[in-house]
Parts: C-alpha cells; sequence; structure tokens
C-alpha cells in the first residue's frame, strides 16, 4: 500500500504516543488502522484548514467530527472563550452560561421542554437511557445496528462509528446482563421493530435511534421510518429517544426535528452545541425530566456539567448560528457532493452518495443503502486508496468509510477548489484499487 506523503514530526509523535498510551490514540477512529499509515498529528486549525506537525496543510472535510461548523478558530467564538477563561475555568456552582446554552436549546429544539448538560455525547444517551428506565420501571432497550450512541455499555452491541470501522465484534468488558436488556434490530425494518413490542411485552422502557444515522456512513431514515418508531412507543408505553448528538444544530436550526417532525419524548445533542468544547446535553418532555434528582429519584450529575468555558463556546456559536449560516453549509455541502459524485463518475466508480441535511458519505457500490449490511457489504478498499491520494493533495477526509464528512460556513471558494483538483486522480486511484 503506498502512502505517498511522509510525515516525519507526525511520525514521531504517533511512535512517542504509542507508548504512552494505547495505539497511540485517545479514540481509535483517530489511529488510521481503516486506512493503514499514521495519523496527522494537527497543530492548529484557521476557518477550513487544518495544518499539521510537519506544517503541511489541509483542506478539513472532518471538521472535529462535526463540531467546527464555523470553521476552526471563529473570531468571535474565540472571543468569547476567552472573555470566559480569564474569569475562572470551573465553580462546580450554577453559572449564567449555563442557563443561556439550556434557554437556546429549549427555544430551538420545541420538544425539549428542559434539558440537562453533561460533557459527552456518550453521557448524554447513557443518561436519557437510565431516565428512560427509571420512569417506566422496564429493563430493555432497543437499538440498531450500525447505530452509534456513545460508547455506553447496553449500547455498544452492533454499533456503527469505530465499531463499524475496525469491524470489531460485540465488545469484550460489557456483561452478558447489560448486553442481554439490549435488542438490536436492523435500521428502517418497522416490522422487526413491531415484533418485538409484540415479542417483549411491559418490558421495553425505550427504543434509541440516531435521528439520521451517520456512523455507518449516512443512511437516512426511509419515509415514515422514524414517526412508525414514534407510534410504537406511544402505543406501548416505551419512549422514542432521538439520539441527535451528531445532527443537532448541524444539519438545521433545529437539526433533524426541524427536518422530519416527529416529536421524540427524550432527545440527546453534543458536538455543535459545545463549540469544539465538552458539551452535551439531553433532554424532552417535563414529566420525564421531572424524574432526574434532585427533583426526582433518577441520579445523574457531574463536576464538569455545564462548564463556564464549554457552555461560553456553545452559547457563542449557537447565537452565530442562524439561518443563513444554515444555507451557507447547506450550499458548500451541495457543491462539494456535485464534484464528489461527478469525478466517480467519470472515473468510473460504482458509488452511492447519500445525504442527509448538509451531512453526506460516499459508498462504494451500486445500491442504495438503507441499514448495516448493505453499508458493510460496499468495496470499502477503494475508500482507503482514494482517502490517502486526497491525503496527499491536502484534503483531510474522516479516516473511514463508515463516517460523515462534514463541513463549515468557512469552506469558501478557495477551499472547494483545493478539493475539486484534488477529486479526479483520488477517484482513478478507487476505479484502479484491488481488495
Ligand atoms: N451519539 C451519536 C449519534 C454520535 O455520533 C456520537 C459520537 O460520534 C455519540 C453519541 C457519542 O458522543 P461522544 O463522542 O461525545 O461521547
Amino acid at each position: 500500500m503506498p502512502f505517498p506523503y511522509e510525515a516525519p514530526v507526525s511520525q514521531t509523535l504517533f511512535d512517542r504516543a504509542a507508548v504512552v498510551t494505547p495505539g497511540g490514540v485517545n479514540s481509535p477512529v483517530r489511529a488510521f488502522r481503516a486506512v493503514g499509515g499514521s495519523p496527522r498529528f494537527m497543530v492548529s486549525g484557521t476557518g477550513p484548514y487544518l495544518t499539521d506537525a510537519d506544517g503541511r496543510e489541509y483542506v478539513d472535510l472532518v471538521c472535529s467530527w462535526g463540531p467546527m461548523i464555523l470553521g476552526h478558530a471563529h473570531p468571535e467564538v474565540i472571543a468569547a472563550v476567552q472573555e470566559a477563561v480569564a474569569r475562572g475555568t470551573s465553580f462546580g456552582t450554577p453559572g449564567a452560561g449555563e442557563v443561556e446554552l439550556a434557554e437556546q436549546i429549549v427555544d430551538r429544539i420545541d420538544p425539549v421542554e428542559q434539558v440537562r448538560l453533561v460533557s459527552s455525547g456518550t453521557e448524554a444517551t447513557m443518561s436519557a437511557i437510565r431516565l428512560a428506565r427509571g420512569f417506566t420501571g422496564r429493563a430493555k432497550v432497543v437499538k440498531f445496528a450500525g447505530c452509534y450512541h456513545g460508547h455506553v455499555d447496553a449500547l455498544l452491541a452492533a454499533a456503527g462509528s469505530g465499531v463499524a470501522t475496525l469491524g470489531l465484534p460485540d465488545t469484550p468488558g460489557v456483561t452478558g446482563a447489560q448486553a442481554g436488556d439490549t435488542i438490536v434490530l436492523p435500521y428502517n425494518d418497522i416490522e422487526a421493530v413491531r415484533a418485538a413490542f409484540a415479542a417483549h411485552p411491559g418490558e421495553i422502557a425505550c427504543v434509541i435511534t440516531e435521528a439520521s444515522p451517520g456512523n455507518m456512513g449516512i443512511v437516512p431514515p426511509l419515509p415514515g421510518f422514524n414517526q412508525g418508531l414514534k407510534d410504537l412507543c406511544a402505543e406501548n408505553g416505551a419512549l422514542y429517544i432521538s439520539d441527535e448528538v451528531m445532527t443537532g444544530f448541524r444539519v438545521s436550526r433545529t437539526g433533524w426535528y426541524g427536518i422530519d417532525g416527529v416529536r421524540p419524548d427524550l432527545m440527546t445533542f453534543g458536538k455543535v452545541m459545545g463549540g469544539g468544547f465538552p458539551a452535551a446535553a439531553f433532554g424532552g418532555r417535563a414529566d420525564v425530566m421531572a424524574h432526574l434528582a434532585p427533583v426526582g429519584p433518577v441520579y445523574q450529575a457531574g463536576t464538569l456539567s455545564g462548564n463556564p468555558v464549554a457552555t461560553a463556546a456553545g452559547v457563542a456559536q449557537l447565537r452565530l448560528l442562524d439561518q443563513a449560516a444554515y444555507e451557507k453549509v447547506d450550499a458548500v455541502s451541495a457543491e462539494l457532493r456535485a464534484l464528489v459524485a461527478d469525478a466517480f463518475t467519470k472515473a468510473g466508480v460504482a458509488h452511492r452518495l447519500q445525504v442527509a441535511g448538509n451531512m453526506f458519505s460516499v459508498f462504494f457500490t451500486d445500491q442504495d443503502v438503507t441499514d448495516y449490511d448493505k453499508a458493510k457489504a460496499q468495496e470499502a478498499f477503494r475508500f482507503t486508496a482514494f482517502f490517502h491520494s486526497m491525503l496527499s493533495q491536502g484534503v483531510y477526509l474522516p479516516p473511514s468509510a463508515f463516517e460523515s464528512w462534514f463541513v463549515s460556513t468557512a469552506h469558501d471558494e478557495r477551499a472547494i477548489e483545493r478539493i475539486a483538483a484534488a477529486l479526479p486522480s483520488a477517484a482513478r486511484a478507487a476505479a484502479e484499487a484491488t481488495a
């Protein structure tokens, strides 16, 4: 496998990292295992660009896996952070910033009557599940194969993201009891959900789904699927949890809820709402949220929850995300998708470009991808060749065929021209790749 661009400083850092950290990374997909080669260690980001430790600049199509929707180091977000940091970094008391951030979320997302702030998407989904179990007094959770909800024990079965990227089986370390209460169903199969409710009457606490999955590549819900989930939950006394950690505040001002209008009982958020800092949230129906401590009996807490610096970044970012900002991100995404599709078509590469709002990904197949099995059936080896060609030409893609690509308001014509210039030879590399 040729890796045409050598990055000696990154390589040295990676070698050092591998001594003190498993695999040299703090989150598995970053290690480039799915595509081979060594990861680039980034030292700075400005607008749509990242610069690595070897001084090389890349157009960034990862955007920190979603959060950097305004591009890197947006001056107004940085100013808000600097102002907050100068006042102190953590108090362990309530603060004004967390009220503002919660108000912004409640104001934007109609089904969210109350919200609790946490520090990661994993914490948000973990807490939402606990709350659903506490509220319903039931144990079982329905999730879908290929959906990733963070590394929550009960939700790792058949998960997407790194679990898909690395082809891992259900992970060791999760006990039979934890996994035993999880029912994993094929995505987009409403009859399977109906059958699960029939097989487990009165036992299912909740159905959790990515609002529009982005962790097995982009696999949007078929028309009526989310509404079907909501209806089945309502009929069976279970809660419908929509995980908008990835789509929330990204695919529209009101996330995927703003696109399909299906009203969840609980929702989870992260990524964009933290402006690049660890801030996430779960929220929804006030009567359900009233079961949380200190009002109700379901315990949930966090030393750094509602951190003043993170909330300042989140508030600043959400304030800047007006309708015009979403129109810009949508336009960048559409322009880029047209270029990508054109390059693959010209190179004769069978592909499906799948879209959810301004998020998209490419599957190397001639079939529409509607579930995890179909996602895994793609010719992922073509992505490896494509990825390395793009990387060597200064375009930073997610290092996995099973991840969404992300763009920002900062992706201007210069950045898009650089991507356009790299695409034809990368598409030819994909065409010529062999398994
Ligand atoms: N839910 C979804 C849909 C995600 O995409 C992710 C992360 O990619 C998570 C939850 C977990 O979030 P975090 O990585 O902040 O724990």
